[in-house]
Order: C-alpha cells, then sequence, then structure tokens
C-alpha cells in the first residue's frame, strides 16, 4: 500500500504560521511510532493500475510499486484524476480573504466574533501569541492580503474595535463544495479534500478527512474496501449539505432574508439547537 499525498508541491502555503507546525510534528511522532514514514519532497506526476498494482511515477522519474494508493492529495487529487472519478458540484461565487495578524481587538482575545455584515461575514478568532486569524467573505480580494487592507475591512465591519499592527501571514481563496461521485475505482482510493470539500463553515474539513483515514485503514484491514464508500461517502454529502446551508444563512445578501437571520439566530439560541449544531460540527454524530 503506497500512501500518497507527501508535501512536495504547496506545503508552505498550507502551513500557516501558528499550532498548524506543532500539530503536524505530533502526527508524524506519532507516524513514526508506528513505523510508517512521510518522504519529501515527493511529488507524484501519474498513476497506473494494472491488474496486480499499481505503479506510481514521482516527477523525479522515480517509480514506485503497491498493491494499491490512497489519493490524500488534496482538492486537485492527481490520484482522484488517473482514477477518471468525476468530481461534482460547484464553486461559491464570494471569494474569501484569510489573514493572521497582531492587533488590539477591543474584544480581547478570549473569544470568537463572528459578524454578519450587509459586506459579507467577518469571523476574527484569536491564536496564540496576541495574533488574530480573520477569515472574511469579500468580493474581490487581493492575493495577498496586507495589514492595511484587514484594517480597513474591519473598520467597515467592526468599526472603531481593531487596531491592526502587523501581519504574519495572509491568502484568499475560493470555496469549492464538491463530492467525489466515487471513493474507488479498483485499487486506487481518495480519503479527504481529494474526495470532498466544502465551506470552511463550522471548520469539519479536516476532521471528515481524519474520520475517512480511520474507517479507510479498518476497511483495509478486514479486506472490505467496498464498505468504505458505503460508510463515507453518504458522511461526505450530509457535510457539504449541511455546510451549504449555513454558509448561505451567512453569506445572505438579500435584505429580507439577512433580517429573518438576524431575527431567528438569538431566538434558536434559547433552544436545543446549538446543543444539536455544536454536536454535528463536532461530528460526534458519526462515531
Ligand atoms: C480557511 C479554512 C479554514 C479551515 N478550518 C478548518 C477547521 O477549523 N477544522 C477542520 O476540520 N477543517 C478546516 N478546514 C479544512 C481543512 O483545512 C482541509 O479539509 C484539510 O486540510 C484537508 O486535508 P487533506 O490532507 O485531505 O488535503 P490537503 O490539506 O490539501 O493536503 C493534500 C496534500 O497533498 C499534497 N499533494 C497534492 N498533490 C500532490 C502530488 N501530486 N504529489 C505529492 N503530494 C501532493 C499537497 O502538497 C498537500 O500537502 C479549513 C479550510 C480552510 C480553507
Amino acid at each position: 500500500m503506497a500512501k500518497k499525498g507527501t508535501n512536495a508541491m504547496p506545503c508552505a502555503e498550507h502551513r500557516f504560521a501558528d499550532g498548524h507546525v506543532e500539530t503536524e510534528s505530533v502526527l508524524l511522532d506519532r507516524l513514526r511510532a508506528l513505523g510508517g514514514e512521510v518522504r519529501r519532497p515527493y511529488e507524484l506526476g501519474s498513476v497506473e493500475q494494472d491488474e496486480e498494482g499499481v505503479t506510481l511515477t514521482m516527477t523525479s522519474g522515480e517509480k514506485l510499486r503497491a498493491a494499491c494508493a490512497v489519493g490524500a492529495d488534496g482538492m486537485h487529487s492527481t490520484v482522484r484524476e488517473a482514477a477518471g472519478i468525476g468530481f461534482t458540484g460547484s464553486t461559491y461565487a464570494e471569494s474569501f480573504v484569510l489573514a493572521d495578524v497582531t492587533m488590539d481587538w477591543a474584544p480581547g482575545p478570549e473569544e470568537v466574533s463572528l459578524t454578519f455584515g450587509t459586506r459579507g461575514l467577518t469571523v476574527v478568532a484569536p491564536l496564540p501569541d496576541g495574533r488574530y486569524r480573520v477569515v472574511a467573505t469579500v468580493d474581490d480580494a487581493p492575493a495577498t492580503p496586507d495589514p492595511a487592507f484587514v484594517q480597513r475591512l474591519l473598520d467597515e465591519r467592526a468599526p472603531g474595535q481593531p487596531e491592526v499592527t502587523g501581519s504574519t501571514w495572509s491568502s484568499r481563496f475560493r470555496v469549492h463544495h464538491r463530492v467525489a461521485d466515487r471513493y474507488r475505482n479498483g485499487r486506487l482510493l481518495l480519503d479527504g479534500d481529494a474526495a470532498h470539500v466544502h465551506s470552511p463553515a463550522g471548520g469539519q474539513g479536516m476532521n471528515t478527512g481524519i474520520q475517512d483515514g480511520y474507517a479507510l485503514g479498518h476497511a483495509i484491514a478486514v479486506g472490505r474496501l467496498d464498505a468504505y464508500e458505503a460508510q463515507r461517502r453518504p458522511v461526505a454529502r450530509r457535510v457539504v449539505a449541511f455546510t451549504h446551508r449555513m454558509t448561505r444563512v451567512a453569506t445572505a445578501r438579500n435584505a429580507a432574508a439577512r433580517a429573518a437571520r438576524n431575527i431567528a439566530l438569538p431566538l434558536l439560541g434559547h433552544t436545543a439547537v446549538p446543543q444539536r449544531l455544536a454536536t454535528e460540527l463536532a461530528e460526534l454524530n458519526y462515531r
């Protein structure tokens, strides 16, 4: 079994300047303790399967042979493409800004702020060392949002609350909602964002991929590879549908829809909905 997804390409882009590096090193230590290894840099160029196994050709020319291959290679999965598996869905119109900034932020580091505004959704979440992560929907985001851009954005959406002093990392991205038509074609299998992508609303993408990995490990161990798709694809469809609804509610432009949302949300806070929402977002209902 060759596990791909070894970070040859946009690793630096994905590596946020915070606890992600620490998390990655904890996971790597555990993988090594179990006898596994991650090879870097290693970029998969092409995959071919035959009756006996798969041949993975790296961009360096090196070839690997394995019984099967798991594409854990993200949204633009080479393995999914090689397997000829469609990725059905579409892309949201809004672009998102993501910036880790240092700032004086009036609400302080003890809470996450979520603001629904006429111009878009804004989330400010505290990070270690006096930094904050700002995520916002905007009509047209710059490639690298600088501190001045973030200051203007927050001045407009949370007036009087921010004083941005610097930025440690920033980016823009578009959000897709798609699910792979199948999770397996012969000896090629998909896991994580290679199999499903959706809005970050609710922060479920990584957790869904980790649960995929666990289910796939079990399916391989007991020799029931088809059980993997049957178990996990319905979960991805549900997560995608759920985050799609949340995104539509959060980014509503229509004045009547926004007014209804703004009235309903505080009322729902006094019902059982927040508890159900927390269980859904934590994915504890899929155990
Ligand atoms: C703003 C934002 C906030 C988010 N917040 C959360 C959150 O709070 N909680 C949560 O659970 N999820 C969250 N997510 C989603 C989460 O980041 C993704 O679901 C998760 O990173 C997917 O992991 P993955 O390993 O499947 O794919 P990726 O993270 O895309 O990793 C794929 C890897 O494969 C490598 N690769 C690609 N092609 C090749 C190739 N040909 N050869 C070798 N290697 C290759 C890439 O370099 C990359 O390292 C968020 C996403 C965004 C955009």
